[in-house]
């Protein structure tokens, strides 16, 4: 494997990992990926096919049926997830410079929260398979003289499908938590973004010594690989986070075999901004909560919904400090915002600023490529932050994901109109209320339809607290205790002590002559 070094040319060689082994697809076929920064090529990246899909999902069945990670107690498996907490943090500056390089961002986005990100996570799980109990008695049942117990148990192969805009905290999200309950993985990462996750299994390949097939990562379409991960009868569960129109597809997909299926899917949060909230607070938070990473995040705050009374002070606000983002070189630290993804997200959010143009009027700040960036950045793959007001909820920027910078501002008399407009979408994922009532807040945040609120805050996620969304934000949680028990199965055994059994009406329910 050779990496390249910042800004230089070499083109690296990465490698899928199967059943324990580095290797390229099938076919021999790779596809190229680019640094958004520049637009340079940075890698060939192996092109899985169906077959190799097929081939990992063999390797991590054959893992899970007749090797000793299902079998090896939760303490085991918490050291080797350590491991792995110990290894990322050895690799953080390659990890670090490669997930800036490939997805864009910023290499403090990557240093401080990818990075740490993914340990955190790793380290969250380990602490779930050691102190989560695998067997639970039962008592006070109306059952006969019996005794009664739940055994919760790994439930065998789990897929993994992950987006673009966080590889290694969307890998490790996927990966920690089923390796930790006793499962085995196969993952395959966006194609805009799959070297952080490579390069991550290659590590943990080299360094942690888990018995082959464990872990097995791919890279490849969506439209093969990932179809193929979902609907595979050998695999017992599919998580995906992605776009819903995509988190559709998985489902039908995995209903052919009756797949328990974990969808983190898209959004379009409301950020509330009550007349009582300090509004320096408040700004900072409607900032923060649409532009960190270019509103390439799924539960960014992109509806900000601000009382009249103190709607002109605060838009003036916003327009004045969204202007002193500083937009850069994505490996300078100092840098606010790098490139977004790639070109054609970029046109997408040129098309949404257009049609937010043609139905709101001209945005108070932004709405166009930026100039004067540093010499030999790819002017195409930047945006600046873009504020519209007075938006109306229906309009198309303020119902659709757009996934860039973009903010809508839309004004509100009541509270109860602030959470009709608030729930007025398809999404449910995230959202804020920024107020210095908090009994006012907390009222607000409890009749949201949304799986996260941030009171005077946003975007904190943690492994500790469940993640993920209502309505068509997705299905389940991840995170937390929930997040772990969502890859185990419950196995109720029931045990007859044999007294009193003829009394009892289910044995009377055939004949009693048997
Ligand atoms: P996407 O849905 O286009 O792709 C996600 C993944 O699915 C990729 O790995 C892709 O290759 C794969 N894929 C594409 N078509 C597929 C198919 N037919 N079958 C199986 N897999 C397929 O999403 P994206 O553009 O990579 O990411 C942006 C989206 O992800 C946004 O909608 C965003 O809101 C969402 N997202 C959600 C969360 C969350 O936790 N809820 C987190 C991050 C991103």
């Amino acid at each position: 494997m050779s990496l390249t070094t910042p800004g230089g040319d070499t083109v690296a060689d990465y490698k899928m990992l199967i059943g324990g082994e580095l290797c390229d697809a099938t076919s021999g076929e790779t596809f190229e990926t680019f640094e958004p920064a520049t637009g340079e090529k940075i890698a060939d990246v192996p092109k899985a096919g169906k077959e190799d899909a097929v081939r990992a999902i063999e390797a991590a069945r054959k893992a899970f049926d007749e090797g000793p990670w299902p079998k090896m107690s939760g303490k085991e498996r918490a050291d080797k997830l350590r491991k792995i907490v110990e290894v990322i943090g050895a690799h953080a500056a390659e990890l670090s410079e490669i997930e800036t390089r490939d997805g864009g961002g910023t290499i403090r986005k990557a240093q401080l929260a990818d990075v740490p990100g993914a340990q955190q996570s790793f380290e969250w799980f380990a602490k779930m398979a050691e102190e989560q109990p695998t067997e639970v008695e039962l008592t006070g049942s109306p059952l006969p003289p019996s005794e009664n117990y739940l055994r919760y148990e790994p439930l065998g192969v789990c897929s993994g499908v992950i987006p673009w805009n966080f590889p290694l905290i969307m890998a490790s999200w996927k990966i920690a938590p089923a390796l930790a309950a006793g499962n085995t993985s196969v993952l395959k990462p966006a194609s805009f973004t799959s070297l952080s996750a490579l390069l991550m299994a290659q590590f943990i390949n080299e360094e942690c010594d888990l018995p082959p097939g464990v872990l097995n990562v791919i890279s490849g379409p969506g439209g093969t690989v990932g179809e193929e991960l979902a609907s595979n009868p050998l695999v017992d569960k599919t998580a995906f986070t992605g776009s819903t129109e995509v988190g559709r597809r998985i489902m039908q997909l995995a209903s052919a075999t009756v797949k328990p299926v974990t969808l983190e899917l898209g959004g379009k949060s409301a950020n509330i901004v009550l007349d009582d909230a300090d509004l320096d607070v408040a700004a900072a938070g409607v900032l923060w909560g649409t532009f960190m990473h270019g509103g390439q995040v799924c539960e960014s705050g992109t509806r900000a919904l601000v009382q009249r009374g103190i709607y002109d002070e605060f838009v003036s606000l916003l327009a004045d400090r969204a202007g002193k983002i500083q937009l850069g070189n994505p490996l300078d630290f100092e840098t606010d915002l790098g490139p977004l993804v790639s070109r054609s997200q970029v046109q997408t959010v040129e098309r949404y600023v257009a049609s937010g143009r043609e139905e709101v009027g001209e945005p108070v700040t932004g709405g166009a490529k930026p100039e004067g960036l540093p010499a030999g950045l790819d002017r195409d793959c930047f945006f600046q932050p873009t504020i519209f007001t007075d938006v109306d909820n229906e309009a198309k920027i303020a119902q659709e994901e757009i996934f860039g910078p973009v903010l809508c501002v839309i004004p509100f008399e009541t509270d109860e109109e602030a959470v009709a407009l608030a729930n007025d979408s398809i999404y449910g994922l995230g959202g804020g209320v920024q107020s210095s009532n908090l009994d006012r807040a907390k009222k607000v945040a409890a009749a949201m339809r949304t799986g996260t609120v941030w009171i005077n805050d946003y975007h904190l996620i943690s492994p500790e607290r469940p993640f993920g969304g209502y309505k068509q934000s997705g299905i389940g949680r991840e995170l937390g205790t929930f997040g772990y028990n969502i890859y185990r199965q419950v196995k109720h055994v029931h045990v007859n002590t044999g007294e009193g059994r003829d009394t009892h009406f289910h044995y009377q329910l055939l004949s009693a002559n048997i």
